[in-house]
């Protein structure tokens, strides 16, 4: 090696580049954020190797350098730790959640605070950290939980782990000993990236990150190990420096310059434990690393070391585990949906099982291909797989669990909507009626526009998207679509399925004339739909549920529903024939089942109901009547009274002086009307 500079110079420019690269490690695996390229870091460290090679008597224990690896191992040495390392006890529920704080209350006969310390768990691996004098001087295993392995050269080349600690300037300073927990994993890129590696080499492949990273942390040779770019978070000290709670250790630790998980949280309650778990059960595929669930520990340290251990865990702390991401259940019955295209897609209904966060109680099969490639038959037991944010799947039948009932699936020869010949097409089955799938589709924009349930989230691009996806095949799936099922479609945030789905929520109560109207039965416009409301809520029943229409309307006669103002013959028959076919009597029970609910039935009538479904905005000053008086009365008369002005308003009442309102009105063409129409409006 050419020394081309002095010993002298060396040695201060060797320290220099030694603290400018923690100091870029610190603000890329700490802080998150990159003050220099990796090629510009990646020569840095290439300028201070060669130094370290030119007067090796320069080499420190905490020099960057020794992060590449040192000589391959003949074996690992054993480590024994200070204090045994445990593991968690694990909880699937909140109920075991609720039980487990109520043992720790028992056994320390006292309240246990309400402040608890959520971590998400991380699929990794556990480690010991020991630092002498701030310098990384060991690192290990668990092992058995009392000795572990030495595996220091290994740990080195791990970016996040310091190997000096820099206590400047901070209020707690680092023991002359001292010992950190945590774990290395690694992140899902990585896992894929190795694999890919070792799949091209021809050597074997790792099932999942967590076995990669054992089997990295366990290489003699430490040079294969810095290839493989391990992270870590550190997540406890084990030396007293005064902390008192949880998450103090974790402030410390992040002080120090060691990387912590930013999305660790302290809580206050049990209810935000289960904010937590929930919260990350949802979206844990958003993260760059797997995690399994949250590990949970009442934060106050004086509480944790009295509640002491039992068992090999500690009684303070429980790992909260997220559902699994694969169950088993029964196929209850195989239903064939006809989509947009008339092709017929069969679904099967599912006891519901819990499936990666979410109940899952039917799964789409696509086509006949799929049942028999699975070789699934009707009442057969079957895995359920959702695999981060898909929609739920049968991937296995388990044939060994048959008892000989089970029933073969065979595809319909006719239509199940309109009856028609079904013709196959290669792997497709459709119905030869070319209009069957497009009266469907129909229907549907019917049903969700503005005189119907007016679920406005619901576009004719979207109905068409979610009928492509066999999302919904009738108007009740509506009600019974999911957050997941609607987020996982390209195209469509997480935001917006949420406001799907809240919107659908809020639509669920609709008023008895806009739900009559809603069915789409022929020659039933918004009026006639309003005078058979008007009409059936004179009926002396309770009228709630879909089905409470059904019953009321099946007992007239053809006779009997002409009594109804307006309806002559012809809309008789279609009342009467829609009420009486069994495909319309199904859809009324499934969408009561769905949580559709008919609301204030009896206001429709008469006085009560008179303003219903009518919004109204007002501006300017009225002279008779105060503004929150008028309002007042329009809520009381069924209507709604809005702030701002849209197409969805009915009615602008205009005082004296109206405001920008009023020119927005007459731009969007909003019937307006003066403070004496609206007196008379509503008597
Ligand atoms: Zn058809």
């Amino acid at each position: 090696m050419k020394k081309d500079i002095s010993l002298i110079e060396a040695r201060e420019r060797a320290g220099r580049l030694r603290k400018v690269i923690e100091k870029y490690r610190y603000a890329y695996h700490v802080e998150d954020r990159s003050l220099v390229s990796d090629s510009a870091l990646d020569s840095l460290k290439k300028e201070l190797f060669d130094l370290e090679e030119a007067y090796p008597e320069l080499v420190t224990p905490d020099s960057p350098t020794q992060r590449i690896g040192g000589k391959p191992l003949e074996s690992f040495k054993k480590a024994r730790h200070e204090k045994p390392m445990i593991s968690f006890n694990d909880a699937f529920s909140e109920d075991d959640m609720k039980d487990w704080i109520e043992r720790v209350e028992n056994y320390l006969k006292d309240d246990v605070s309400p402040n608890f310390y959520c971590e998400l768990k991380i699929d990794g691996l556990a480690i010991e950290l020991e630092y002498e004098n701030g310098v990384f001087v060991r690192g290990s295993t668990r092992g058995d939980g009392v000795t572990g392995e030495d595996v220091t050269q290994n740990l080195k080349t791990v970016e996040a782990i310091p190997l000096r600690i820099n206590d400047q300037g901070l209020k707690i300073k680092v023991s002359k000993r001292l010992i950190v927990r945590g774990e290395v994993f690694l992140t899902t890129k990585e896992f894929e990236r190795i694999n890919r590696e070792l799949a091209k080499k021809g050597e074997k492949v790792y099932a999942n990150p967590r076995n990669l990273a054992a089997g990295s942390i366990r290489q003699l040779d430490p040079k294969i190990m810095a290839e493989r770019k391990l992270d870590s978070f550190a997540y406890a000290i084990v030396t007293d420096l005064g902390q008192r709670k949880h998450h103090e250790e974790h402030e410390i630790l992040k002080e120090f310059g060691f990387k912590t998980n930013e999305h660790n949280k302290l809580v206050r309650s049990m209810k935000e434990v289960f904010v937590f778990r929930n919260y990350w059960e949802k979206h844990r595929e958003k993260l760059a690393y797997e995690i399994d669930g949250v590990v949970v520990a009442v934060d106050d340290n004086d509480i944790f070391e009295r509640a002491g251990i039992v068992g090999k865990a500690p009684r303070a702390a429980m790992a909260y585990k997220f559902s699994p991401k694969e169950a088993t259940t029964k196929v209850l019955s195989i239903e064939v949906q006809v989509g947009r295209t008339g092709v017929l897609t069969p679904v099967a209904r599912l006891s519901p099982v819990l499936v990666g966060g979410v109940t899952v109680s039917n799964s789409t099969l696509h086509n006949y291909d799929e049942i028999a490639r699975l070789g699934l038959k009707i009442g057969d037991t079957v895995v359920v797989t959702r695999a981060g944010d898909v929609i739920p799947k049968i991937t296995r039948v388990l044939k060994e669990l048959r008892v000989g009932k089970e029933k073969d699936f065979q595809m319909p020869k006719r239509c199940p909507i309109d009856n028609s010949q079904i013709v196959i097409e290669g792997a497709l089955y459709r119905c030869s009626n070319p209009q069957c799938g497009a009266r469907l589709r129909e229907l549907l924009y019917h049903f969700v526009s503005r005189g119907a349930f007016d679920i406005r989230g619901l576009g004719m691009k979207i109905i068409d998207r979610f009928l492509d996806e066999g999302l919904i095949t009738d108007a009740a799936d509506i009600f019974n679509l999911k957050e997941v099922d609607i987020a996982v479609l390209e195209r469509f945030g997480e935001k917006s399925a949420e406001n799907i789905i809240s919107e659908i929520a809020e639509k669920r109560r609709v008023s008895l004339r806009r739900f009559i109207y809603a069915l789409g039965i022929l020659h039933v416009g918004e009026e006639t739909a309003q005078l058979i409301a008007r009409e059936i809520s004179n009926s002396k029943f309770l009228i709630s549920k879909p089905t409470h229409i059904l019953h009321i309307l099946q007992n007239f006669s053809l006779e009997g529903l002409q009594k109804i103002p307006d309806v002559g013959p012809k809309v008789a028959e279609s009342i009467y024939g829609w009420f009486h076919e069994k495909r319309n009597v199904g859809l009324l029970e499934r969408l009561e089942k769905a949580g559709v609910k008919i609301q204030n039935s009896d206001a429709v009538s008469g006085e009560q109901g008179r303003l219903t479904d009518k919004s109204f905005v007002f501006t300017g000053s009225l002279e008779s009547i105060s503004r929150d008086d008028a309002k007042d009365m329009v809520r009381k008369l069924g209507g709604d009274v809005s702030e701002s002005v849209s197409k969805k308003v009915d009615c602008l009442v205009a005082g004296s002086l109206p405001g920008l309102k009023y020119e927005k009105a007459v731009k969007l063409g909003v019937k307006i009307i003066s403070e004496k129409e609206f007196l008379r409006m509503i008597g």
